[in-house]
């Protein structure tokens, strides 16, 4: 099946070309005048052209926010006004929600199927959960033990909050990073990235239509190393709130200490994925594939590293090979479509880099392991890949390969795998199958990552808290927790003598 993009969506905002970025609360153009294009990594043509933000643009976007966040009504607003604006956000991207999945179904390449039930929902989740904090984020009374003092705390913004998110889950990474930082009275600039910048502009037209005020919210599309490296910089920027590589997550805390801006990083992962011999095999090897093949692996929390007991290695590792050659790819628009392709060209070269370094390393392909031609010849297509004969030395068991691979890797004792598990620069998430209660819990304590799933994987909910241990990240997104990222405390002091 191949369908053009222009067959596949009638949305008002794709015909305007360029897409412009939205600056003070006006549609506007780079300065510069430049453009790029954003590809449908599914055919490899143009989707849109879309206005190229950099310097000069963050700079106008950091003077709107600032403006927006000093004076006008945003200030003035109380948590309440605040938190309507935030549910009807949710409300706009539900009655847009055909549209925004097949944008970001095309943008991105994902199975429409997940766009529908996955992504644009959890979006608008994610607004709605953020719209009932606005209300509830107090300070404390501190019992000092100074006579005659009323000792209290508020909870204040920061302010101008700068957000740099990857391409993985335009659309998620968006809400977010809007949702808390505007539930906690903030104003932002957004830069999605360059690869899918087409659902991030399209909430910002959702977002004025919701009646935040002008400058609120920014969203400048654009190079990271022009753009993003501009804002995370800019000294009139409070914080930097950052999803993608630990590479650049060491670049943007490198930029912020001009002058000591905040920052919160959500960054890689190669989180294990451990099944005990006591596990429903069924299920385990149901979860394996959904923990590394959904989004096409590229997941911060892709559950990459498979342990397997040594005692049911050998059928699951076939029970695995079989179902992922089974799997389904496609063009993200065919609704029978299981996994899309790879967001880039450049994706797919280094995805397949790590298969040949593997290779080369002595670990063999028991599926996949190579590219999809015939009809897809031109998207970035790669077969669901599991490699086996690996050791936890080889490079391909160490490094975040960010794409539908798995190592797997057999294990015989429990003290001996959470070792080998924890054994990596990265803490993102952790996957344990077992149906023993107790052997659940231990390895929920003896795991040394941020989030640990048992009998289930890459679970998200707007409630519960996310982000890394080790070089996965700092700080944490969701749930409360997010809402101490974006705000500052200032105690004040009451002399009642
Ligand atoms: P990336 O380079 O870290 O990109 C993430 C965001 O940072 C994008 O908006 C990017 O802009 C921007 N950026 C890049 N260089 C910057 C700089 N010097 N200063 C400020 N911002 C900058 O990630 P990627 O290239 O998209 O993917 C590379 C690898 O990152 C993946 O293979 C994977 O290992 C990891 N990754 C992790 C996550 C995650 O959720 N933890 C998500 C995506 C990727 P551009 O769009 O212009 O590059
Ligand atoms: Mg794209």
């Amino acid at each position: 099946m191949t369908t053009s993009a222009s067959e596949t969506i009638e949305s008002a905002f794709l015909r305007q070309q360029p897409v412009k970025m939205l600056i003070g609360g006006q549609w506007v153009e780079a300065a510069s005048g430049k453009t790029f294009e954003t590809l449908n990594p599914a055919t490899g043509k143009v989707l849109a052209h879309v206005a190229e933000g950099d310097a000069e643009d963050i700079n106008r976007a950091v003077a709107a926010a600032r403006k927006a966040f000093e004076s006008g009504p945003w200030p003035k607003m109380t948590p309440s006004q605040r938190g309507r604006l935030l549910w009807r956000v949710a409300e706009l991207i539900e009655e847009h929600a055909d549209e925004l999945a097949m944008l970001e179904t095309l943008d991105n390449g994902k199975p429409i199927k997940y766009s529908k039930a996955s992504d644009v929902p959890l979006t608008a989740d994610h607004f709605r959960y953020f719209a009932g904090w606005a209300t509830k984020i107090e300070g404390e009374t501190i019992p000092v033990s100074i006579p005659n003092m009323l000792t209290y705390t508020l909870r204040e913004p920061l302010g101008v909050v700068g957000q740099i998110i990857p391409w993985n889950f335009p659309m998620q990474m968006a809400s977010w990073k809007l949702a808390p930082a505007l539930a906690a009275g903030n104003t932002v600039i957004l830069k999605p990235a360059e690869q899918t910048p087409l659902t991030a502009l399209r909430i910002g037209e959702l977002i004025c239509e919701a009646g935040f005020p002008d400058g609120v919210v920014n969203i400048v599309p654009g190079y990271g190393h022009t753009a993003g490296a501009a804002l995370a910089a800019h000294l009139d920027v409070d914080k930097i709130a950052f999803t993608g590589s630990t590479e650049v997550g060491k670049k943007i805390l490198q930029a912020s200490a001009g002058n000591l801006k905040k920052i919160t990083l959500e960054l890689g992962g190669k989180s294990p994925n451990i099944i005990f011999p006591d596990a429903d095999l069924k299920w385990a090897v149901r979860g394996a594939l959904t923990a590394i093949y959904f989004n096409s692996g590229q997941i911060c929390t892709a559950g990459s590293r498979l342990f397997v007991h040594q005692s049911i290695y050998d059928e699951t590792i076939s029970q695995m090979a079989e179902a992922a050659a089974a799997m389904k790819v496609g063009e993200g628009v065919d609704p029978a479509t299981e996994m899309g392709p790879v967001i880039t060209q450049e994706q797919l070269d280094r995805v397949s880099g790590y298969i040949e370094t593997g290779r080369r390393e002595g670990a063999t392909a028991r599926a996949g392991g190579e590219r999809v031609g015939g009809d897809l010849a031109d998207g970035f297509f790669l077969r669901p890949t599991v490699l086996d004969q690996v050791t936890d030395e080889m490079t391909v068991a160490r490094e975040e390969i960010f794409g539908p691979v798995v190592v797997a890797l057999p294990f015989e004792e429990i003290e001996e795998v959470a070792a080998r598990a924890n054994r990596s620069i990265y803490g993102l998430a952790a996957g344990v199958w077992t149906s023993d209660i107790k052997k659940a819990h231990k390895m929920v304590s003896l795991l040394k990552s941020g989030v640990v799933w048992v009998n289930t994987y890459n679970q998200f909910d707007a409630a519960a808290p996310f982000g890394g241990y080790r070089q996965s990240g700092y700080g944490r997104e969701m749930g409360h927790a997010v809402l101490d990222a974006y705000t500052q405390i200032k105690t004040a002091w009451i002399n009642l003598r």
